[in-house]
């Protein structure tokens, strides 16, 4: 039995690296499906021997994922589950599946996540940045300026950066990170859940030391995460605007910590000082 009578696709989360971490459930659907749509068939023919797993696939990749669509909503029609699956990780994030989902989704297709491995949220749930809010970014772009570009234009941004990267850039995007953020504290998550799963961490200029002095340390997978900028404090032309519209917000009834808030998003700054702020007027207003 699938997870439902429908013919339904799932999108399925598989291993970063280690083995184990394949769902029960993953695994279950991956022997129940009908056709498996894989980025690389035969790299999900090793996880499916590991499983004793016998399963037609197809390949899914970005040079042929628009072609497929027909050919895989016709199998949904016809009553057949898939199984969509890339190299490693969840679909779509950096990897094939975007179009797909979209095209069958906007057809009515029963569409079911079954989640799982994702290396982004893996070295986030480790690196001890703030994770309240964070900014991916995927792979920076592969030329030099137009990756110094991409950093400049997200120098003003306080949520934590998180890109991928391969080794062979691993260098380059340290040093225009190092050019263009400075010196915010970055952490590097290599080989997660892997055997040479390492967590380095510091300004950027320190971490390409790092990895001059020590070569291995720049081999195997990246995640690049970066603190995000300090929260600005306002200028005085702002202070005054800030007050005022603290004024009228707890004029209108809203409360000191939804009108301290509205106002950060609104004019910068940060949060608990306008709370301060809308506190003061509050309580000289109560007086
Ligand atoms: N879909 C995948 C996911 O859910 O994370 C990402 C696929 S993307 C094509 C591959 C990139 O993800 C790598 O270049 C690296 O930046 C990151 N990545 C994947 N596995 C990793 C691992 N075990 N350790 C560190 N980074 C990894």
């Amino acid at each position: 039995m699938t997870d439902s009578n429908s013919a339904s696709l799932y999108v399925v989360a598989t291993p970063i690296g280690n083995l184990e971490d394949l769902s029960p459930r993953a695994a279950r659907l991956l022997g129940e499906v009908a056709l498996v749509a894989a980025e690389d068939t035969r790299h999900t023919a090793r996880l499916l021997r590991h499983l004793g797993l016998a399963v037609p696939m197809l390949s899914l990749h970005e040079h042929n994922e628009a072609a497929r669509v027909e050919q895989l909503d016709a199998r949904l029609v016809a009553g057949e589950s898939i199984a969509l699956v890339s190299d490693a990780g969840t679909p779509l994030i950096s990897d094939p599946g975007f179009v797909l989902v979209r095209e069958l989704r906007a057809r009515g297709r029963r569409i079911v996540p079954v989640p799982g491995p994702c290396a982004l949220v893996a070295a986030l749930s480790a690196a001890g940045l703030p994770t309240d809010r964070f900014l991916f970014q995927g792979f920076l772009p592969a030329k030099g300026a137009a990756r110094r570009g991409r950093l400049e234009a997200l120098v003003a941004r306080e949520e934590t950066l998180v890109f991928y990267e391969s080794p062979h850039r691993i260098r380059a995007t340290l040093a225009d990170l190092g050019a263009t953020l400075g010196e915010r504290r970055v952490v590097l998550a290599r080989e997660l859940t892997k055997t040479f799963e390492t967590f380095l961490e510091g300004p950027a200029a320190a971490l390409l030391a790092r990895l001059a002095e020590d070569p291995d340390q720049a081999r195997g997978e990246f995640v690049v995460m970066v603190a995000g900028a300090e929260a600005q404090a306002p200028g005085e032309a702002a202070e005054v605007e800030g007050e005022a519209l603290l004024a009228a917000l707890l004029g209108e009834g809203v409360g000191v910590k939804q009108a301290a808030a509205v106002v950060a998003r609104t004019l910068g700054g940060a949060k608990k000082g306008w709370y301060a702020r809308a506190q003061a007027l509050k309580d000289q207003a109560s007086r």
